[in-house]
């Protein structure tokens, strides 16, 4: 059964008569595509009953953003809710929570943000949007707190945003597991993303040296080892970077989003790129040996 609740008391009215602890959030903005569908398939897969929640979240966005033309495809997105309940979970429970209005996730006078200090919310994306993680962490604290997960969903896609939900959860205490899935990728191998659909035919071509560039670095750590990869890489960066349509493109360690370094086992080759006004992110992680 799908229940689609478009403002908080219908949602809080459901929610009160749910008893079982097992159940799974898929936060998301809307637009759904593959993506999307892979954490509610897993949430499906791994909980008696399932939240998504579809809301463009107004706080993460800086005022030049795409807040207002962001797309929103309600129907579309609860069709291929249906559709994939139907194909194998007819009888699990599924709930939408699609708040129409701002005022039921940030009532009237909500003044609280919740901001992770640190490295970990300035570089990378933080660098460049940096109201956007206070953002991300204040809406999903919110939404945790609204809807009472046993666990979330989110896609390695926002690796950084991840890490970040993570520590919120680590350091708040909260009682909520986070599951990280793989990143969805259409056949020419770019990320799924509902920003793709401003890209035009002529740009796709331009939006793929995204993630041929993170495939091309991946290899030469494979080929090279750790330190060859790495002197390879700044002359690469350097190349990428005074390329203006490249906004950053690293290699950090995946735990701590420090430099990568030979205690690094595990790497993130991250990218930002924008194609035309549209800002692509895309990442990769790397085991790496360091003999
Ligand atoms: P969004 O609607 O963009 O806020 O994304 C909602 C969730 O879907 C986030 O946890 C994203 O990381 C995840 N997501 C977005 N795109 C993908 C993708 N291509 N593969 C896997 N997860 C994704």
């Amino acid at each position: 059964m799908i229940s689609v609740c478009k403002d908080l008391i219908q949602f809080e009215l459901l929610r009160k008569k749910i008893t079982s602890r097992n159940i799974g959030l898929v936060p998301t903005m809307g637009n759904l595509h593959l993506g999307h569908l892979s954490l509610i398939e897993k949430s499906l897969k791994d909980n008696d009953i399932t939240i998504i929640s579809i809301f463009v979240n107004p706080i993460q966005f800086a005022p030049n953003e795409d807040f207002e033309k962001y797309p929103r495809t309600l129907e579309r997105d609860l069709e291929l809710i249906r559709q994939l309940h139907a194909k194998n979970f007819c009888e699990k429970k599924v709930i939408v929570f699609s708040p129409k209005k701002i005022k039921d996730v940030f009532s009237k006078g909500f003044d609280t943000t919740i901001s992770i200090g640190g490295p970990l919310t300035k570089k990378l994306c933080g660098e460049f949007r940096p109201q956007h993680f206070a953002g991300v962490t204040t809406v999903v604290y919110r939404l945790f707190s609204i809807t009472k997960p046993k666990v979330s969903y989110f896609g390695q896609k926002d690796y950084q945003q991840f890490q970040i939900i993570k520590k919120m959860v680590d350091d708040l205490d909260i009682d909520i597991k986070l599951t990280m899935m793989p990143i969805i990728r259409d056949s020419a191998g770019l990320a799924l993303s509902s920003r793709n659909q401003y890209l035009k035919n002529e740009d796709k071509d331009h939006a793929l040296d995204l993630p041929t560039t993170l495939i091309q670095i991946e290899k030469e750590f494979h080929q090279l080892g750790f330190q060859k990869a790495i002197d390879k890489f700044s002359f690469l960066k350097e190349d990428k970077i005074n390329d203006q349509s490249w906004q950053y493109l690293e290699i950090l360690d995946s735990e701590t989003l420090d430099l990568a370094s030979e205690k690094s086992e595990k790497i993130l080759l991250a990218g930002a790129k924008y194609v035309g006004k549209t800002r692509l992110i895309d990442n990769r992680i790397v085991a790496v040996s360091h003999v």
